[in-house]
């Protein structure tokens, strides 16, 4: 197969590896939108997506004021070679980076829903320690944004639905979020990742073979394969549905004065048990 834009050997979505490149960071740059003078912090695992993220934000806000904050959730055996990479490349791109770890290391705090409890605590880090920062820059990709829309459905978590892309209520405590990588497939971000040099362990998290996710992540790639585009269409029509934040009221949990919809928000509720 031939490259669509130059004609050359086709090697990644019916492109050479140099037009596969500048298609992705162009929609990468789309993703991101204008940031000028803006300060970046961006969530990092220091995984594929997280690094591609991190590399693409310097490359195309080389000036704006950048740090890499990683959540260290406390699974033995996994993120410690994540950090490893999160240390390597931000050293190469003269990245300044924060790493916070969970009070209570997930290995000891899980119960039986792993996910529930780390999805709960690390949105909670990520807004405390990037607070004073103009946006917070994440790494969810196409597969990972297609995957939440339809387990919101299933479970029917209307509130997690709606605040998929904003948060559903304006709060000055709450951090802008932004995701360029959520046009673009986990096959394309792994493209990218490997055609650009890069490094980093591919290990599974050990719980995420337990997980919802991983059910409707099984289900959705089956389904991609027979009715290709499918991803692409759930964010679309999520997109379509224009949800808007409301300025409904918000009250500080009692314990650590984070926003919260309770007395005692979901994060104190966990570590506090
Ligand atoms: Fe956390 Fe679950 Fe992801 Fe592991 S798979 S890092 S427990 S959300
Ligand atoms: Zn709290």
């Amino acid at each position: 197969m031939k490259c669509e834009s130059c004609g050359k050997p086709a090697v990644v979505n019916k492109y050479c590896k140099t037009c596969f490149i500048k298609y992705f960071e162009k929609e990468f740059k789309k993703g991101l939108g204008n940031l000028k003078g803006k300060s970046l912090c961006v969530a990092v695992s220091g995984g594929k997506d997280s690094l591609t993220t991190l590399y693409l934000t310097k490359k195309f806000y080389p000036k704006n004021k950048i740090l890499a904050l990683l959540i260290d959730e406390g699974i033995k055996g996994y993120r410690p070679h994540t950090i490893k990479s999160l240390k390597k490349y931000a050293k190469e791109w003269d990245i300044p980076y924060k790493i916070v770890k969970f009070e209570k290391p997930l290995d000891d705090i899980k119960g039986s829903r792993a996910c529930s409890v780390c999805g709960v605590l690390r949105r909670y880090y990520l807004n405390k320690h990037a607070r004073g920062f103009d946006v917070l820059i994440t790494g969810h990709n196409l597969d990972d944004e297609a995957q939440a829309t339809l387990m919101n459905v299933f479970m029917r978590y209307a509130s997690r639905f709606k605040r998929m892309t904003m948060p559903l209520v304006t709060h000055k405590l709450f951090i802008k979020r932004i995701k360029p990588l959520r046009h673009l497939s986990e096959r394309e971000v792994m493209a990218y990742f490997i055609l650009k040099g890069f490094d980093t362990p591919m290990d599974e998290c050990p719980y995420a073979r337990s997980s919802f996710r991983d059910v409707v992540r099984t289900a959705l790639n089956e389904f991609e394969c027979k009715h290709p585009g499918s991803k692409l269409n759930i964010i679309k029509a999520y997109d379509s549905l224009n949800i808007s934040n409301s300025t409904g009221h918000l009250s500080s949990c009692i314990y650590c004065n984070e926003p919260s919809s309770n007395e005692v928000c979901q994060a104190c509720k966990i570590l506090r048990n």
